[in-house]
C-alpha cells in the first residue's frame, strides 16, 4: 500500500513549505475552494467514511452535519492537537514532518462548515511541533493560503496555534475548549454538544491532527477510493503507534482492520530477543489488554469492539513474558489518579483509592480481598461521571485483573515486594 498519511514522514525538509508544494501541498485545497461547494465536500467526507482518529471514532462528516443551519453566530474549528494518550505518538509526527499536509486539511475543511477561524490546541510538551506548526503557519500565511481572499475566492481563514499547559484532561473536547477560553481544563456536560454550544457559546467542530490530514487526500483521490481502503465502515488507513517489546517501534501507516499480529510481527519485527508475547493493550492505555491468544483481531473500530475492547487512539503498547502486569497496572493507576480533573466523585476518589489499593499490592502488601475491592470500585466509576475518563481509568483494573489474575494472585500470596522510589508517589496521596 502506498502510504498517504506517511508519504512525507521520510522526505528531507517536508516541513517547510517548498518542500511541501514540490510534493503536491495546496493543490487539492486550491481546487476544492474554487471548483466545489462547502456541502458537497462535507459529502465526499461522509461518504468516505472518515472516523475520529482521536480516538472516539465518531463519523466525521457527520459530525460536521450536525452544525446548526442557519445560527448568526460564528463556526469554530478547532483542531485537538493534545495527544497525551500514553503509548501515543503519530499526531507528533504529523505536526513536526508535515504540517502543512494538517493545514491544508483545516483549510478544506474550515472551507465546508464554513468557518473563518481555527483553532490548533497543541499539548504543552510537543514544543519542537508546535515550532514546526508555527513557522508552517507563518509560511502558508505568506504565500496567502491562509488569511483574506484565499486563492481569489473570497474566502477567508485565519488559524491560531496555542499551546496547553500538558493536563491529560484537555484531551477532552470539552475540556479543550475550557483551557482555550482561558478556564481551567474542565469537561463540560452534554449535551448540549459543542457543535451547538461550543467555544465562546458558539457552533463549534472538534477534530484530531490526524483526522483532518486525511481531508485532503480524500477530496484528492475521492470518497470511495478512501473508503475502499479500510474496512467496512471504517475508512482509510491508520498510523498505529507501536511501542513495548518489539524490534523495530514506531509509527506505522497501514489500512484499518490491519490484523494486530501482522502489526506486531510483520511490520513492528515481532518480539525483541525472540521471546514470547504476553499481553498487548491495542488503544493507548485506556484500552482494555488483550492477552497473547486475542492478537488474531483487526484493528477497526467496530472489530476491537466486538473484541471487548477499542482501537482508541491507535496506540499499540506490546508485552513480552518479561512484563509484569501488576507493575503495568501500577503505573496505569498511578497515571489516572494524576490525571483525574476532579469534578466528579466516583473519579476523583474512585482513581486515588484504586491507585492507593495497586500500591500496596505492588509493593507485596496486599490481600486477595484487594482484588475484588478493585474490581467493585471500577464498576462503581463506570458511567457515572462527566466525561469517560473514569471510564477509561476503570478498564485497564477491570481487564488487567480479570485476564491476569493468577498473577496478581501469585504476587500477593509470596509478598513480592517492588521497590518504588520516593519520586514514583503522587504528592497528594
Ligand atoms: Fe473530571 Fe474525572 Fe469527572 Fe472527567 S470523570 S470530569 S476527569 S472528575
Amino acid at each position: 500500500m502506498e502510504p498517504i498519511l506517511s508519504r512525507n514522514f521520510n522526505v528531507k525538509d517536508a516541513w517547510t513549505l517548498p518542500v511541501a508544494e514540490s510534493r503536491g501541498a495546496y493543490q487539492t485545497a486550491r481546487k476544492v475552494l474554487t471548483s466545489m461547494k462547502p456541502e458537497d465536500v462535507t459529502a465526499a467526507v461522509v461518504a468516505s467514511n472518515l472516523r475520529g482518529l482521536g480516538g472516539a471514532g465518531f463519523p466525521t462528516g457527520k459530525k460536521w452535519q450536525f452544525l446548526p443551519k442557519d445560527s448568526p453566530k460564528p463556526v469554530y474549528l478547532v483542531v485537538n492537537a493534545d495527544e497525551g494518550e500514553p503509548g501515543t505518538f503519530k499526531d507528533r509526527y504529523i505536526l513536526e514532518r508535515d504540517p502543512h499536509q494538517l493545514i491544508e486539511g483545516i483549510l478544506i475543511s474550515a472551507f465546508a462548515i464554513k468557518s473563518r477561524k481555527a483553532y490548533v490546541y497543541v499539548r504543552g510538551e510537543y514544543a519542537e511541533p508546535y515550532r514546526r506548526l508555527q513557522s508552517a503557519l507563518d509560511e502558508a500565511a505568506a504565500k496567502n493560503y491562509l488569511g483574506k481572499n484565499i486563492f481569489g475566492t473570497g474566502f477567508n481563514l485565519e488559524i491560531v496555534a496555542h499551546r496547553g499547559a500538558g493536563a491529560y484532561i484537555c484531551g477532552e473536547e470539552t475540556a479543550l475548549l475550557n483551557s482555550l477560553e482561558g478556564g481551567k481544563g474542565y469537561p463540560r456536560l452534554k449535551p448540549p454538544f459543542p457543535a451547538v454550544v461550543g467555544l465562546f457559546g458558539c457552533p463549534t467542530i472538534i477534530n484530531n491532527v490526524e483526522t483532518l490530514a486525511c481531508v485532503p487526500p480524500i477530496l484528492k483521490n475521492g470518497a470511495g477510493w478512501f473508503a475502499g481502503l479500510g474496512s467496512p465502515g471504517n475508512g482509510g488507513t491508520r498510523l498505529f503507534s507501536v511501542s513495548g517489546h518489539v524490534k523495530k517501534p514506531g509509527v506505522y501507516e497501514l489500512p484499518m482492520g490491519t490484523p494486530l499480529r501482522e502489526i506486531i510481527y510483520a511490520h513492528a519485527g515481532g518480539l525483541r530477543g525472540g521471546r514470547a508475547l504476553k499481553a498487548v493493550i491495542p488503544g493507548g492505555i485506556s484500552a482494555k489488554i488483550l492477552t497473547a491468544n486475542e492478537i488474531d483481531v483487526k484493528m477497526d473500530y467496530d472489530s476491537l469492539k466486538a473484541a471487548g475492547t477499542m482501537l482508541g487512539s491507535a496506540g499499540v503498547i506490546v508485552m513480552d513474558d518479561t512484563a509484569s502486569i501488576v507493575k503495568a497496572l501500577y503505573y496505569a493507576a498511578k497515571f489516572f489518579a494524576h490525571e483525574s480533573c476532579g469534578q466528579c466523585s466516583p473519579c476523583r476518589e474512585g482513581t486515588g483509592w484504586a491507585y492507593k489499593i495497586v500500591r500496596r499490592i505492588y509493593r507485596g502488601e496486599g490481600s486477595l480481598k484487594d482484588l475484588d475491592t478493585l474490581l467493585a470500585l471500577a464498576k462503581n466509576m463506570e458511567g457515572r461521571t462527566i466525561c469517560v475518563f473514569a471510564d477509561a481509568a476503570a478498564w485497564p483494573i477491570q481487564s488487567y485483573i480479570t485476564k491476569f489474575r493468577k498473577e496478581f494472585e501469585e504476587h500477593i500470596n509470596n509478598k513480592h515486594e517492588a521497590r518504588i522510589s520516593k519520586f514514583e508517589t503522587i504528592s497528594k496521596f
